[in-house]
């Protein structure tokens, strides 16, 4: 099942230490439904949970196997809000829709929490907060007056500033600051996806593997063609994110796939004084880093991004010198698993989550998807249920598709990257 297993998934951390999950049989044949998932990452999982729930038939395809897209590959930090943090927020939709977003973007983590505690999903949790270290003075002053629009204007009291000396009590590296947000945390993604899957089956959710959607024919009502079969439906969700390819230009035209790739090290005897919150954390790097420990105490450490379409030959030859920058510490430390995956961004770093007659969509949370992807799943079965309200926060944010569509996003898109990825390189 080569569809989703690229860029090392079967050599990472994750894959290593996955929870038995039963194999789900391709589809073979022509079947009804009310509603088709394709896709069956955190996004797909969650709306087929939700929509079987309130009694809907469900069919679920996964080209690949259930969880090794973005799902079960990322870094497992559990970062409440969205990409632009409460400021940009603010100046762009103003003080009264800024806190209904942001309030919204909240609840991703209650509703996660919540689907761990119901479903009794064993995916390591840790409740230990979030930290974003400062690498400039500036970026420092940025996220005192972030903590305090948090306060004043979203009402929401757990975010606070660590001072330069108070970060490093938090984590073993030399920052001039951090923001801190108590709540979020880190988790096992692919065992959180595999416990999703298992209570999605559990509500009686049919799953497909290795059932990639060739196309979508809405003539007459829906219609998901597979290469053994086919799904007739009243409603259909794409939640393919990075790989959706082929089945709808205009949904996919406003996401771009960004190579991002993770290392784990060895089980570290000191892993406590690397990291003593224990938090999952990220530097204010454009091209970040980020980080924290897996449960039997190896550092994750994810950094550097590549705008083109090739992998690096080596993951863990690219990753290690900015591991070993943030820490050289661990100059020489042997690396277990090294592994990439599909970031997909919008234009506007906000997700892209939409219906376009009875197919409704979601993706694009730009490196914010852990928590977000399961409300999002969530909120196109509130809407497919006439409960439009949450939905339409999320649809008014509607980012512009990339210039040229999906043919030509990929060349203008690393342009500016790049340009990004330099300015920073000049704030040390
Ligand atoms: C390396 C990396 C690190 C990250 N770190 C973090 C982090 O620490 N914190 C955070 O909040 N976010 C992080 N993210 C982002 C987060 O992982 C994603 O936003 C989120 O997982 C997206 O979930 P999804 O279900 O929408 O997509 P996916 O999990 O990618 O699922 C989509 C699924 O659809 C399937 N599919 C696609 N097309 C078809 C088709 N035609 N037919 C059938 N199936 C199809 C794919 O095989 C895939 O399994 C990271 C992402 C990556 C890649």
């Amino acid at each position: 099942m080569g569809f989703n297993s690229g860029l090392d998934m079967e050599r990472s951390y994750y894959a290593a230490t996955a929870s038995p999950a039963p194999h789900h049989a391709p589809l073979i044949g022509e079947v009804d439904a009310d509603l088709v998932v394709v896709g069956g990452g955190c996004t797909g999982l969650s709306a087929a949970l939700h929509a079987a729930e309130r009694g809907l038939k469900v069919v679920l395809l996964e080209g690949g196997r259930i969880g090794w897209g973005a799902s079960g590959r990322n870094g497992g930090q559990m970062i409440v809000g969205l990409r632009k943090g409460p400021l940009e927020l603010v100046a762009l939709y103003g003080r009264e829709r800024a806190k209904a977003l942001f309030d919204l973007a909240f609840s991703a983590w209650g509703l996660v929490l919540e689907m761990i505690e119901r479903h009794a999903i064993d995916c390591d949790l840790r409740k230990t907060g979030h930290l974003v270290c400062a690498v400039s003075d500036g970026d420092a002053a940025w996220f005192e007056r972030e903590v305090e629009c948090l306060a004043t204007v979203m009402d929401y009291p757990h975010a606070r500033m660590l001072s330069a000396t108070d970060a490093l009590d938090a984590v073993a590296s030399p920052y001039k600051g951090a923001f801190f947000d108590a709540l979020g945390g880190h988790m096992h993604p692919l065992n959180y996806t595999l416990g999703l899957a298992r209570a999605a089956v559990e509500a009686g959710v049919t799953i497909h593997e290795g059932t990639p959607a060739l196309r979508l024919d809405r003539r007459g009502g829906i219609r998901v063609e597979t290469p053994q079969g086919a799904v007739r439906a009243r409603h259909a969700v794409l939640a393919g994110d990075a790989l959706l390819a082929g089945i709808d230009k205009r949904v996919e035209s406003r996401i771009m796939p960004i190579g991002n790739y993770i290392v784990a090290t060895e089980p570290l005897a000191d892993a406590a004084e690397i990291i003593p919150s224990n938090a999952a954390v990220s530097d204010s790097r454009f091209v970040v880093n980020y980080y924290r420990l897996s449960a039997d105490g190896r550092l994750l450490f994810g950094g550097g991004e590549r705008y083109t379409p090739r992998p690096p030959a080596d993951i863990q030859a690219f990753v290690r010198p900015h591991m070993e920058q943030t820490f050289p510490q661990l100059k020489g430390r042997r690396i277990d698993y090294a592994w990439g995956g599909l970031v997909s961004v919008t234009t506007s770093r906000f997700p892209h989550v939409g219906r376009d007659g009875e197919v409704y969509f979601a993706h694009g949370y730009s490196g914010m998807g852990v928590i977000l992807s399961t409300l999002a799943g969530k909120l196109l079965v509130e809407a497919m249920s006439g409960e439009t309200s949450r939905f339409a926060l999320f649809e008014g944010l509607n980012p512009m598709p990339f210039p040229g569509g999906s043919a030509l996003r990929g060349p203008l898109y690393v342009l500016g990257m790049l340009w990004y990825a330099m300015r920073d390189r000049l704030k040390h």
